[in-house]
């Protein structure tokens, strides 16, 4: 099956708002193994509108509208279909009951044109809106399904996922079940993850593969399709066995874990407390840590070490180390870590120091980082890694550099 998204309103045009309700629902779609093959953007304009649907028609089987079912005259989606489908639109009692009820509780007086809000395709399924008024709908024309939801994210998106996905798979009419796993790589790039693995790619068919980067990270996400669940499982099981004896090393999670939420885990497991001293980051991995919670039994405090005074006067860095290597240094970290972590009477302490950018620092080039690793009886490790980024992506890296570190 194969979808096409169509997001309607002419603020996505003129650049005032970002058509994330493409991107939701494509990863949405994804993970449902639904194919979506084009994301069309069109103003509120009828005609042009009208021309969108039936090129969509004659290349999707299932359309996907967001935008333009509020109440106002711009709002003209429902009215554009309707007219297309030559289909009548229909008050429905229970959305015109709920529309009233939203009112009564918010103390608003409800106009007339709010009512356009309860009309719905003759025919159609209603999906409830939970998180404002006009509710979304599911129509099956036979060759075609139609499905209408609202622009705005916060009442689309648990729409879709409260009703929407229930709806599409009734559509899908095979009785095969779509199971997914996302697997989450770090410390390899796209291409080479990629290359490790393209024949898999290339011979895909069920299950399928699907690799995705962002944010210095790689993912696969893995679908199957069979009429018995446990058998679709054990599909995405061997093909994962083979994934990984290829790039196993780079694996660190399934699904929607993160870096930082797996150290967390982990710390917590292995009932460990840990510091950071953090000059480059500038105290970014511990803001990190801790906007996860129940961050308090693993970590009780760490320091910003952006200047050589605080390195020296709280962190106790040697002067000598300053002046032979410099703060940028492998040796500066290795200090940093392991004064941090006596500092703090912790298991670990992280340790970032670096040039982060736009300059140069110490005659070093920006990228140029080191991240020391001290862990109570073990010989302290500092890696040394090279990055491209900008200040922000740098600095950003670099935290997850140490989360990948802190797990191996
Ligand atoms: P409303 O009842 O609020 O008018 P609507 O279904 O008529 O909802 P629109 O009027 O098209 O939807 O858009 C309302 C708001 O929803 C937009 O101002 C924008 O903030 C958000 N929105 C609309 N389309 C998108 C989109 N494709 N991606 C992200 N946000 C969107
Ligand atoms: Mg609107």
């Amino acid at each position: 099956m194969n979808a096409e998204i169509i997001a309607v309103g002419s603020e996505l045009l003129l650049g005032q708002i970002v058509n994330t309700n493409a991107r939701f629902l494509s990863q949405q779609l994804a993970g449902l193994g639904i194919n979506v093959y084009f994301h069309t953007v069109v103003g509120d304009n009828p005609d042009r509108l009208k021309s969108a649907i039936e090129l969509a028609e004659n290349r999707a089987e299932v359309i996907i509208f967001t935008g333009g079912l509020g109440p106002t005259k711009d709002d003209l989606t429902k009215e554009t279909i309707a007219r297309h489908l030559g289909k009548e639109l229909v008050i429905d009692e229970t959305a015109l009951a709920s529309i009233e009820l939203f009112f009564k509780r918010t103390n608003r007086v409800m106009t007339e044109n709010n009512r356009k809000q309860a009309l719905i395709l003759a025919g159609s399924h209603i999906l409830p809106n939970n998180h404002g008024m006009a509710p979304g709908m599911v129509l099956d024309s036979g060759s075609h399904t139609y499905m209408l939801l609202p622009g705005p994210p916060k009442e689309m998106e648990p729409m879709f996922l409260q009703f929407g996905v229930q709806a599409l798979s009734k559509v899908n009419k095979s009785n095969e079940k779509i199971v997914s796993r996302v697997l989450r790589f770090f410390g390899i790039g796209e291409a080479a993850l990629e290359t490790e693995v393209i024949d898999l790619i290339d011979a895909q068919s069920n299950p399928t593969i699907a690799p995705l980067a962002g944010d210095g990270e790689v993912t696969l996400r893995l679908t199957a399709n069979h009429v018995d669940e446990n058998t679709a499982q054990s599909m995405l099981d061997e093909l994962e066995k083979t994934i990984n004896q290829r790039v196993g090393a780079f694996l660190y999670g399934y699904d929607d874990t993160s870096l930082l939420k797996e150290v967390m885990k982990n710390l917590k497991e292995r009932k460990l407390t840990i510091t950071a001293a953090e000059s480059l980051t500038g105290g970014l991995f511990q803001q990190e840590l801790t906007s996860i919670s129940g961050a308090s039994s693993v970590f009780f405090g760490g320091v910003v070490c952006y200047s050589n005074v605080v390195k020296q006067q709280i962190l106790q860095v040697q002067e000598e180390t300053l002046n032979t290597y410099g703060a940028v240094s492998e040796q500066c970290a290795c200090e940093l870590a392991e004064n941090a972590s006596k500092l703090f009477n912790t298991d670990i302490g992280i340790s970032f120091t670096g040039v982060a950018g736009p300059e140069e620092l110490e005659c070093k080039p920006v990228g140029t980082v080191f991240i020391g690793i001290a862990v109570k009886g073990r010989p302290t490790t500092v890696e040394k890694i090279t990055l491209g980024g900008t200040r922000e992506a740098n600095r950003n890296r670099a935290v997850k550099f140490g989360c990948y570190f802190l797990l191996r």
